[in-house]
């Protein structure tokens, strides 16, 4: 009999959901995590009184309606809907892409004319869509390509747009209503008190070990647990053993200014291909916040290195490939469990998350 039933490697969404099902199951649970604090990349910091979200912008959106009650019993959510505006040079679009933007792209007013205007550009396109530029032509046309996401998509992922899956564009919606609403979920918002409160809930009743890593103490670990449930870089489990697969890195800038109010809404995305950071986010107006300062975090898109957080797989046709290796790998690694957007190499949302931990712990505890 070993120490602990599980021992959990992070401490992000999957690790704390899958851990609090454990413990409800009576199982003794060892947390380690290498950062200093619990949460992963949901992890808040509170500034001048306002949560802010330490690694980006976190909203919550699902229309899985399991995922939807289980977050709403660990918090409650406020009524936040993100509607992002982009910056292009200073001209203001709202997104995603839909009426407000094609009215204020081409000084039109009906669904018609932009449905023609649209029809018009993407002519540019033959066939089915083979990369991200064919894509989001297809999608929008050539001028929004041009200002909205060329610029943008070239900053955040460091390759050229003929360079990257079609499928990552495909995430936002396009819609013929004035409606800037940046997702299609039926259930959204930000839980009031920041998600340090549902972080708290799940890992009610483990034990804790911050500022560790597994990997460099993996046999220690291993003998004190039964089942290891790993979410950190699969690649980095194996040694690289088939080789590195690629991520993509972030640097953020955070600064508390002076004003009650420094940009009218949590997220500004910089379109143009110039400005080195992606998007500027205010915290506080997820919460419809009212303290006397801001607390504003500009966005850099980096390479990612050894030693660099890696916030993005790259699920292009050569890391997945790579990654497929690596999948073969862990199915044969007896009682460990690999999960999450890094164990997994999967461009992840929150809910996805959540849904996949719910059920591979439901299957693993019943
Ligand atoms: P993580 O949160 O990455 O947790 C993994 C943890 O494991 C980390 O804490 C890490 O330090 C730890 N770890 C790794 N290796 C080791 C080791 N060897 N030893 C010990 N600890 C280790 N999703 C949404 O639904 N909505 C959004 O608006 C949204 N915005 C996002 C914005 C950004 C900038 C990013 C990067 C992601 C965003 N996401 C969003 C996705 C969301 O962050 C993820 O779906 C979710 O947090 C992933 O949880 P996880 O448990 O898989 O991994
Ligand atoms: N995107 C864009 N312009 C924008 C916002 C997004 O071209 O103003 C593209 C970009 O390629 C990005 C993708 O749409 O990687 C998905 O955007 P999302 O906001 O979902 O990215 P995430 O929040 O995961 O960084």
């Amino acid at each position: 009999m070993k120490k602990y039933d599980y021992i959990f490697v992070g401490s992000g969404l999957y690790a704390g959901v899958f851990a609090y099902l454990a413990c409800k199951k009576g199982k003794k649970c060892l947390v380690v995590e290498k950062r200093n604090h619990l949460g992963g990349n949901i992890y808040c910091e509170d500034m001048e009184g306002i949560h802010v979200h330490k690694y980006g912008a976190h909203i919550f959106h699902t229309s899985d309606r399991k995922v939807w009650d289980f977050v709403n019993s660990l918090a409650e959510f406020n009524r936040y809907t993100n509607s992002p505006v982009a910056n292009y040079k200073g001209e203001m679009y709202n997104m995603p892409f839909n009426m407000n933007t094609f009215s204020k792209m081409w000084g039109i007013s009906t669904p018609e004319q932009a449905r023609a205007i649209i029809e018009e550009q993407r002519k540019a396109v033959q066939g089915e869509p083979k990369n991200l530029e064919e894509q989001a032509i297809s999608l929008v046309g050539t001028d929004i390509y041009q200002k909205l996401i060329k610029g943008y998509t070239e900053k955040q992922w460091g390759r050229d747009c003929k360079d990257l899956p079609a499928f990552i564009i495909r995430r936002l919606p396009v819609r013929y209503i004035y409606d800037n609403n940046y997702f299609n979920d039926l259930y959204q918002g930000i839980p009031i008190g920041g998600y340090n409160v549902i972080i708290d809930r799940l890992f009610e009743g483990c034990e804790i070990q911050l500022g560790r890593d597994y990997l460099e103490d993996k046999e220690y670990y291993d003998g004190l647990g039964e089942k290891v449930v790993y979410t950190g870089m699969i690649d980095a489990y194996f040694g690289h053993c088939f080789g590195k697969l690629e991520y993509r890195s972030l640097r953020f800038e955070t600064e508390v200014k002076d004003t009650d109010n420094y940009q009218g809404v949590a997220v500004v995305n910089y379109t143009d291909r110039e400005t080195p950071y992606t998007r500027v986010i205010e915290h506080k107006h997820f919460e419809f916040g009212t303290q006397e300062k801001t607390v504003i975090t500009r966005e850099y898109p980096v390479s990612w290195e050894e030693g660099m957080e890696p916030y993005y797989p790259v699920n292009d046709e050569k890391n997945q490939e790579l990654y497929r290796k690596y999948a073969e790998k862990a199915a044969q690694e007896e009682n460990v469990i690999f999960g999450g957007r890094l164990g997994e190499y999967k461009y992840y949302d929150m809910d996805k998350v959540i849904a996949a931990a719910l059920e591979r712990a439901e299957k693993e505890l019943q």
